[in-house]
C-alpha cells in the first residue's frame, strides 16, 4: 500500500547535483514542500477508505540528458524556458508525496542501470520482466528507450507515459495512418494510446492532462496582497529580450497609465529590445518574481511564450493577466513554433487555458493591434479590483488527486473486454433520451460495465457538420472522453440520435464514428487507436462521447474518484 509522504528529503537526494536545471528543480521542491505536505494531509483524509497500491515508478527525464544535447540546463539562468522544469519538479514531487517507489534518471547510464540493460551494447532487448509498473518520460526519453531496449519496448509500452507539453493527437501518433494521410512529424509516431501522452494544460482531451502547480495563498496572505497592491504597476511576461521585439507601440500606450517592470535576462548591457521606460530587474529567482507579482496589478503578455506557467502564478498572486488575442489563431499550419508539432490545435491567444478556463475579470484577451481597444482595456483595468485566484486543478491537492486517479485507474495494458456484448439485455434499448435535450445517456443497467471513467458518465452527442468532438462536448458544458468511444462505436448509436443510415461501413479514419448526411452513410471506426476528439470535416457529423467533469478538475468526472 502507498502511504503519503510529506518529507521531501529523500526526493531531493535522488535528484542529484551538477546542473543548473537540477538546482532549479530542487529549489522549487524545497520551496513548495510545505504546500505539498498540507495538500497530502487533506487528500489522505478524503481517501482514507481507498486502498492505494504502491507502484514501482521510473521517471526518465530525456530532455535533460547529455545524450539528447540538453540545451535547457545552460539557459536556466539566462532566460531560457523553465516551464518544463517546473512541470517535472512537480511531477516528481507528486509521485513522491503519493508514496510510490520512485527511481529517477537524468542520463542513459542511470536508465540502463534501472532497467537492467547492460550498458554500451547498443540495442539490447530487456529479457526479463519490466522492473517498473509505470515509466514517465518524454519524447527524447522514448527515442532513447527505443534505441536501448530494442524490441522489448514494444512489449512494455503500455506502461509508458509521455510528458508532452503541447499534446499529440491520435492521427499523428498512428504510424500507418500518419504516413498515408499527411500527419507525419519529426516527433515520430509511437502507436500509443492517446491518453498515454500527458500535457501541461488540458489542451485536447485526447491526451491526459498532467499539469503542474502554482503557489496557493491562505486567506491572510490574500488580504495582505490586496492591501499592498500598487494600482499602477505592471509586470511584462517575457524573460528573454527577443520576446520584446516590435512591442514598443502598445507598451508606450500602457506606459501612459502604468509603471512597467520587466524581468529580462541580460549579461552586461540593457537589451536594446526593452524600451527605456521599462524598469528591468533582470531574470529573477522564482521566489522574487512572486514578490514582484504580489505588488503588481497587471501582468501583460507579449504573445510569446505560448501557454507557460507564469500567467497562472500571476493570477494566483492577484494580478490581472492581459494577453493578445490571435486572429486568425496560431497553429501548425501558419506558425513556425507549432509547425511540425503533432497537433492541429488552433491557439486563439497566448494562453488559451487562461482565456477559456479562467476568463474575466482575471484574464482579459484583446487584439493588441487595435490601439483604441487596448487603451480602453487599460483604463478598465485601472478601475477594477480582482482577488487572487488559482483553479483547483493547479493546486497541490488538485494535482495529487488527479495523478492518484490516473495511477489507480488508467490501464493501457489489459486487453479490453470485447464490446459490445451482443445480446445483452441493455443493448436492445441502450439509450435513454434526457428530457429537453438531444444528449443521450446510457440506460442505468449498462453502468455496471466496468470502465474508467465509468459508463455512467457517458453522454452521447452528434456534432454539427464541421465541428470537432472537443467543440461539440464543450458546447454542452461537457468534455469529450476518448476512453468512452468504444461504447458508442456501434450502429445503434446512430439510430439513438435519429440519424438514418442507408449504409454502415467500418473504416480507418480518425473522424469516425460519424454520419455523412450527403449519402446518409454511417461510418464506424475500425482502429481503436484512432478514436479522436480532435478533428472535424464539413462532410461529417461526428458521434461524440462526452462526459461531465468536476468543478475545477476537468480531468475527472464526478464519479471518477
Ligand atoms: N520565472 C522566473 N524568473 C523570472 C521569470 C520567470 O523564475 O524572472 C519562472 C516563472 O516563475 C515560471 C517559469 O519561469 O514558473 C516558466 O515561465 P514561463 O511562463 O515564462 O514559461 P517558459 O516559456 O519558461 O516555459
Amino acid at each position: 500500500q502507498a502511504v503519503f509522504q510529506s518529507d521531501v528529503g529523500a526526493l531531493l537526494e535522488q535528484v542529484g547535483t551538477g546542473k543548473e536545471s537540477l538546482s532549479f528543480m530542487k529549489r522549487r521542491v524545497r520551496r513548495m514542500a510545505a504546500q505539498w505536505a498540507s495538500a497530502a494531509r487533506r487528500l489522505d483524509d478524503r481517501l482514507r477508505s481507498h486502498w492505494r497500491e504502491q507502484n514501482r515508478i521510473l521517471v526518465h527525464v530525456g530532455f535533460l540528458t547529455e545524450e539528447s544535447g540538453d540545451v535547457f540546463s545552460p539557459k536556466v539562468l539566462k532566460g531560457g524556458p523553465l516551464g518544463e522544469m517546473v512541470q517535472w519538479a512537480d511531477i516528481l514531487t507528486a509521485l513522491h508525496v503519493l508514496g510510490h517507489n520512485l527511481k529517477i534518471s537524468f542520463s542513459l547510464k542511470e536508465l540502463h542501470g534501472f532497467l537492467g540493460v547492460p550498458p554500451g551494447r547498443g540495442s539490447c532487448p530487456l529479457t526479463g520482466p519490466l522492473p517498473f509498473d509505470l515509466i514517465y518520460t518524454d519524447y527524447h526519453g522514448l527515442q532513447q528507450m527505443k534505441q536501448h531496449m530494442g524490441l522489448s519496448l514494444r512489449k512494455h509500452k503500455c506502461h509508458i507515459r509521455v510528458i508532452d507539453t503541447f499534446g499529440t493527437e491520435p492521427a499523428y501518433n498512428h504510424e500507418e495512418y500518419a504516413i498515408l494521410h499527411g500527419y507525419r512529424t519529426n516527433w515520430g509516431y509511437w502507436n500509443l494510446h492517446g491518453q498515454q501522452y500527458m500535457t501541461m494544460f488540458p489542451h485536447t482531451p485526447d491526451n491526459s492532462f498532467m499539469g503542474f502547480v502554482a503557489e496557493e495563498l491562505n486567506e491572510t496572505e490574500k488580504q495582505n496582497i490586496q492591501r499592498n497592491k500598487v494600482n499602477n504597476m505592471a509586470v511584462v511576461y517575457g524573460k528573454e529580450a527577443s520576446m520584446w521585439k516590435g512591442k514598443e507601440k502598445f507598451l508606450t500606450i500602457l506606459h501612459r497609465y502604468m509603471e512597467i517592470h520587466g524581468t529580462v535576462y541580460y549579461e552586461t548591457q540593457r537589451p536594446p529590445e526593452v524600451p527605456a521606460f521599462v524598469k528591468n530587474h533582470g531574470l529573477l529567482p522564482q521566489q522574487e518574481l512572486q514578490q514582484l507579482l504580489r505588488k503588481a496589478k497587471l501582468f501583460i503578455g507579449l504573445g510569446f511564450p505560448y501557454e507557460g506557467p507564469a500567467p497562472l502564478e500571476a493570477i494566483a498572486n492577484g494580478c490581472i493577466f492581459l494577453q493578445p488575442k490571435f486572429n486568425p489563431p496560431h497553429s501548425s499550419l501558419n506558425h513556425d513554433f507549432f509547425r511540425g508539432k503533432p497537433t492541429s490545435r488552433k491557439v486563439s491567444s497566448q494562453h488559451p487555458y487562461a482565456e477559456q478556463y479562467i476568463g474575466r475579470p482575471h484574464v482579459i484577451t484583446v487584439d493588441f493591434n487595435n490601439s483604441e481597444e487596448f487603451e480602453a482595456t487599460i483604463r478598465e483595468i485601472m478601475r477594477i479590483n480582482v482577488e487572487p485566484f488559482l483553479p483547483y486543478e493547479y493546486t497541490c491537492e488538485g494535482m495529487l488527486e488527479r495523478v492518484h486517479a490516473y495511477i489507480q485507474n488508467q490501464d493501457f495494458c489489459s486487453p479490453e473486454a470485447p464490446f459490445p456484448p451482443v445480446n445483452s439485455s441493455w443493448l436492445s434499448s441502450p439509450f435513454v433520451l434526457l428530457p429537453n435535450s438531444s444528449i443521450l445517456t446510457w440506460a442505468s443497467n449498462a453502468s455496471s460495465y466496468t470502465s474508467w471513467p465509468p459508463l455512467s458518465a457517458l453522454r452521447l452527442l452528434a456534432s454539427l457538420e464541421g465541428e470537432s468532438c472537443v467543440e461539440a462536448c464543450q458546447g454542452a458544458e461537457l468534455i469529450c472522453e476518448p476512453a468512452l468511444y468504444r461504447f458508442i462505436n456501434i450502429k445503434e448509436a446512430f439510430s439513438a440520435l435519429e440519424l438514418q443510415c442507408d449504409g454502415v461501413e467500418s473504416q480507418v479514419n480518425h473522424l469516425l464514428p460519424a454520419f455523412s448526411a450527403e449519402h446518409a452513410e454511417c461510418g464506424l471506426q475500425q482502429d481503436p487507436l484512432l478514436f479522436s476528439c480532435a478533428g472535424s470535416s464539413a462532410k461529417y457529423q461526428r458521434l461524440c462521447p462526452c462526459r461531465d467533469y468536476r468543478a475545477g478538475q476537468v480531468a475527472l468526472c464526478r464519479d471518477c474518484l
